[in-house]
C-alpha cells in the first residue's frame, strides 16, 4: 500500500464520517459533464463503505442531486448537491429555498440570452444556480466570467464561483463547508471524525470545515490546499476507501467474540 494511503488510514483510525466530492474524486473528469464514466465497481464499493460506516457517507458535489442519482442509482448515502443548496438525506430530498430557485431562473435566462449561441459553451441550469462550462472553448474564459458576473450583479443573494473550466452563479452562503457542518449535526454523522475528499478549488471550504470539526481534508491532485493529505487520483481514492471499509469490517468481525467474553465476565 502506498505510504500516503497508510498515513491517511492511521489518521482515520477512530469512527469517521466520509464526505466526498464526485467529479475528479470518485470519477475521472470528462470532456463534458454528462460524458463521465462511472467505473463498474464504484457502486458496490460505495455500498460496502456505506455499510461499514453505518451510513456516515455523503457525496458533496456541485452537481444536482438528480445528476448523482443518474450516475449512481439506488444508493443510500446522503447527497448534498449544487454546492450545498440541495440535500438528500435518509432517502428524502429537502426542498431548496424558493428565492434561490427564482434567482437561478432569472440568471439562467440572462445567460442563455448572452451565451446560448456561443460555440463550445455549455449552460447548465440547476435548481438553485447556473453553471457555465467552457472546457470545449478555454479561450473564452474571460468573456464567460464577465458575462456571468454581469448576470449575477442584478440578482441579490447570488455570487460567482470559479471551478475547473466552469464558472458558476450560486446563492451566497451555500458552499461545501456549510454542507459538511450541517450534516455533522445529524445522525449518523454526528460525533464522528469528518474526512472530506475533493480535487477542486470549491472543495477548499470543505477541507477547512472538516479540519475545524476535528477531522481533515484529502486533496486529490496537486496545488495549494488546506487539506492535510494528498492522493494522486481517483484510483488512489478508491484504494483508500476500499482499505478503510476492509479495516472496519475486519474489526467488526472480531467484535462479537470480544463482547461474548465481556458478557461471560459479567
Ligand atoms: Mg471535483
Amino acid at each position: 500500500m502506498p505510504d500516503n494511503i497508510s498515513a491517511i488510514l492511521s489518521a482515520s483510525a477512530g469512527p469517521v464520517a466520509i464526505f466526498t466530492d464526485f467529479d475528479g474524486t470518485l470519477v475521472e473528469i470528462a470532456p463534458s459533464p454528462d460524458a463521465v464514466i462511472v467505473p463498474a465497481d464504484l457502486p458496490q464499493r460505495l455500498e460496502r463503505l456505506y455499510g461499514a460506516l453505518d451510513g456516515a457517507l455523503a457525496v458533496i458535489t456541485g452537481r444536482t442531486i438528480a445528476d448523482i442519482e443518474g450516475f449512481l442509482p439506488h444508493q443510500d448515502f446522503s447527497v448534498t448537491g449544487s454546492h450545498g443548496a440541495e440535500r438528500r438525506h435518509d432517502g428524502e430530498i429537502e426542498d431548496p429555498d424558493p428565492d434561490h430557485i427564482a434567482g437561478a431562473r432569472h440568471i439562467a435566462k440572462a445567460l442563455t440570452h448572452h451565451l446560448g449561441e456561443e460555440a463550445g459553451i455549455l449552460i447548465e441550469p440547476k435548481p438553485t444556480g447556473v453553471a457555465v462550462h467552457y472546457r470545449a472553448a478555454p479561450e473564452k474564459r474571460a468573456e464567460v466570467e464577465r458575462i456571468v458576473e454581469r448576470a449575477v450583479a442584478g440578482v441579490s443573494g447570488f455570487h460567482v464561483i470559479e471551478g475547473k473550466k466552469v464558472v458558476e452563479a450560486r446563492p451566497v452562503g451555500t458552499d461545501k463547508g456549510e454542507a459538511i457542518r450541517a450534516l455533522m449535526t445529524i445522525v449518523p454523522f454526528k460525533g464522528r471524525t469528518p474526512v472530506f475528499i475533493g480535487d477542486d478549488v470549491s472543495d477548499e471550504d470543505g477541507f477547512i470545515a472538516a479540519t475545524d470539526l476535528g477531522g481533515f481534508g484529502i486533496k486529490v491532485g496537486q496545488g495549494e490546499t488546506a487539506a492535510r493529505f494528498n492522493l494522486a487520483g481517483t484510483a488512489e481514492v478508491h484504494a483508500y476507501l476500499d482499505a478503510l471499509a476492509e479495516r472496519i469490517a475486519a474489526r467488526a468481525a472480531n467484535q462479537p467474540a470480544q463482547s461474548q467474553e465481556e458478557s461471560m465476565v459479567k
